[in-house]
């Protein structure tokens, strides 16, 4: 079958809700993919902030085919050694107590949501208990995760969502404490918002938000799906902050494409909040995914991955400054470590696209006019010399 037939073949049978690029991407090697015709493409935006180690490697392909030979499931109603191994990393790395595993970014949401709500449950006794989240959050697509997620439009269609939820101004503590009453049980946001623009919570505003926490007996929830894993140049972002979450969430690079999450809580947390019967799933943190997560942990450690990415985002920080310097269109970057945004006054879709489609260059875009960047975290500088060419040309063309 050609690209065409194979384009309406899918188009017939798969459920229309994203307008794809016309691209069939078939195998990767390093942070390059190609399509079926064997054609090569600089990947800088790693299946949306997945692929921390690139692809085809392989230390990470030998340990799953390992583990796939050994057993991939065995349900939650046993141990397995890839789990307890994974749960111990993941901890260390994190600094968090508990572990609770799930199948994406969005299920880590509903578990963080529900330890919230069964926390003042177990301490306040039961009550119309409310969250706090963010404007231009975004924090997934299921019920609970889109009723925490700040964009209106995408909420709007499935109205009544979770009830209870009131939306702040990121980075605006008044907006905050506007919003705080005697129900409140948590607070959620992303550490640094990547779906919204890429805005990194302010170190002021989110160290009163942690104050504020702590003085009403109300949980921190951050959600570090996308920011986490290294991405910032810390393991989590919020390690940058010199505060702790009550409850993380963490998935994309955590098994480097196999669908893993979780959500992590403090001892405390663990202590007064779910309990046996209060939740699960049947896949999540199966011997196959945390079998990858606890080689993705070895892996950042063997090639001091993190070290990496705060030389490397200094180098391609330069790179994108000299675009905002150049550019008119160019107006501001935004972001943090190897996570980058362009704001662009040029239609972002159009840059994405021509950069996909005339220069092999895959990139992201978010909120409405923002470039966003989320390469592979092992690139180097002649990958970013590569990427600055082939942006070069693409800015070129909107003179
Ligand atoms: C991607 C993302 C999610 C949702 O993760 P899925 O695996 O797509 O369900 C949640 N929060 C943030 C910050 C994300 O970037």
């Amino acid at each position: 079958m050609n690209k065409k037939e194979y384009i309406e073949k899918a188009d017939k049978n798969l459920l229309h809700v994203y307008n794809r690029f016309p691209v069939i991407f078939d195998y990767g090697k390093g942070v390059h993919i190609y399509d079926e015709l064997d054609e090569e493409y600089l990947d800088f935006a790693s299946g949306i902030g997945v692929m921390a180690f690139g692809y085809g490697n392989e230390d990470y392909e030998e340990a799953l085919i390992t583990q796939l030979k050994r057993i991939t499931h065995t349900s939650n109603l046993y141990y397995h050694v890839p789990m307890i191994e994974a749960a111990e990393k993941l901890s260390r790395a994190s600094g968090m107590d508990k572990v609770f595993f799930t199948n994406s970014g969005a299920e880590a949401i509903e578990g963080a949501l529900k330890t919230a709500k069964k926390f003042a449950y177990t301490n306040k006794g039961p009550g119309d208990y409310e969250i706090i989240a963010m404007e231009n959050s975004f924090h997934g697509r299921t019920v609970g995760s889109l009723s925490v997620t700040g964009t209106e439009h995408y909420r709007e269609p499935f109205y009544p969502l979770m009830s209870g939820v009131k939306f702040a101004t990121f980075n605006d503590f008044g907006s905050v404490l506007a919003n705080l009453n005697d129900n409140t049980c948590a607070i959620i946001m992303e550490t640094v918002q990547g779906e919204g623009g890429l805005y990194p919570a302010d170190k002021e505003f989110l160290k009163k938000v942690r104050e504020l926490c702590d003085d009403e007996g109300i949980l921190l929830i951050l959600d570090e799906v996308q920011c986490g894993m290294g991405r910032t140049g810390s393991m989590y972002a919020f390690q940058q902050y010199d505060i702790k979450p009550n409850i993380l969430t963490t998935a994309k690079a955590l098994g480097n494409g196999v669908p893993i999450g979780a959500f992590c809580v403090t001892d405390k947390v663990a202590e007064q909040s779910l309990v046996p019967g209060d939740h699960g799933t049947t896949y999540g943190g199966n011997p196959l995914c945390t079998a990858a997560v606890s080689q993705v942990f070895d892996m950042f450690e063997e090639y001091k991955l993190i070290e990496h990415v705060n030389k490397i985002s200094a180098y391609l920080e330069d790179v994108l400054d000299v675009f905002v310097a150049k550019y008119d269109f160019v107006t501001e970057r935004r972001g943090l470590g190897l996570m980058q945004g362009l704001v662009l006054t040029i239609p972002v879709k159009e840059v994405v696209s021509k950069a996909l489609l005339e220069e092999h260059l895959v990139v992201l875009s978010a909120g409405k006019d923002v470039l966003r960047l989320l390469p592979p975290l092992v690139i180097t500088e002649n990958d970013v010399d590569e990427f600055k060419e082939k942006l070069e040309k693409i800015f070129d063309s909107f003179l």
